[in-house]
């Protein structure tokens, strides 16, 4: 089972060690390109980066692998699966904790050498309008898994097959996972990834997304200290 709480590198979860079998079948994905992108980031961060591309992903989205730091090199490298979010990763929008996390990422995957996987997932899996949508209904008092529900719509409707997929076609079997999300790391492990140990990202609280990182604990079970997550 998964059971970790809090903690940073170095936090290895014995229960998440690999299970042994090793069944993922990549359906013939592979690397489409990679290319170099530097990168300056909001905060001023200046990293190199490569940009990888995959042709034949399960799903058909055009998720993208960004190489930092030393990750050819890294045997077990530093990964985070980052879903889409165009409102947060791109306006900065203060009714999640996406931007803030993305930045972490960067900046940690760069130190150690891995990948952060940039995943096509617009809320959740329910895309950019609808995710517009169940904000208004967050608005009325529901919380954002609840919202999806009230619009016929999975409160999480992610597959992280894909991850396996792009992690196997660049040569990695075993990761570090920088994630709070303990369904992506039971995922991981069902589609045959090693999760060597999953590290925890920061907690990245204000005024606007409290009761959205509420919601997160509470309803999926993330591994977060919120000062008063009941
Ligand atoms: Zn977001």
């Amino acid at each position: 089972m998964f059971t970790s709480t809090q903690g940073f590198a170095g936090d290895a979860l014995d229960e998440v060690q690999s299970k042994g079998a090793h069944t993922l079948k990549t359906n013939g994905a592979s690397i489409r390109r990679e290319v170099p992108v530097p990168l300056r980031l909001a905060d001023g961060f200046e990293v190199d980066s490569v940009v990888f591309s995959f042709s034949d992903l399960s799903d058909g989205l055009q998720h993208l692998a960004v190489g930092l730091g030393d990750f050819r090199n890294n045997p077990v490298p530093l990964v985070r699966p980052h879903s889409e979010c165009l409102t947060g990763d791109v306006f900065g929008s203060a009714r999640c904790d996406c931007g803030p996390q993305l930045l972490e990422a960067i900046h940690r995957i760069a130190a150690v050498g891995g990948y952060l996987l940039y995943l096509r997932q617009e809320g959740r899996g329910i895309g950019l309008y609808n995710k517009l949508d169940a904000y208004a209904l967050q608005d009325a008092g529901l919380d954002t898994y609840d919202a999806n529900l009230e619009l016929h719509l999975p409160a999480d409707g992610r597959d992280y097959r894909a991850v396996a997929e792009m992690l196997e076609v660049l040569g990695t079997r075993k990761i570090d996972l920088l994630s709070n999300n303990p369904d992506k790391a039971l995922q991981l492990e069902g589609y045959g990834v090693d999760v060597r140990s999953r590290i925890s990202t920061g907690v990245f609280l204000s005024d606007h997304n409290r009761n959205y990182l509420r919601a997160k604990v509470l309803r999926s079970g993330h591994f977060m200290a919120l000062d008063d997550p009941k």
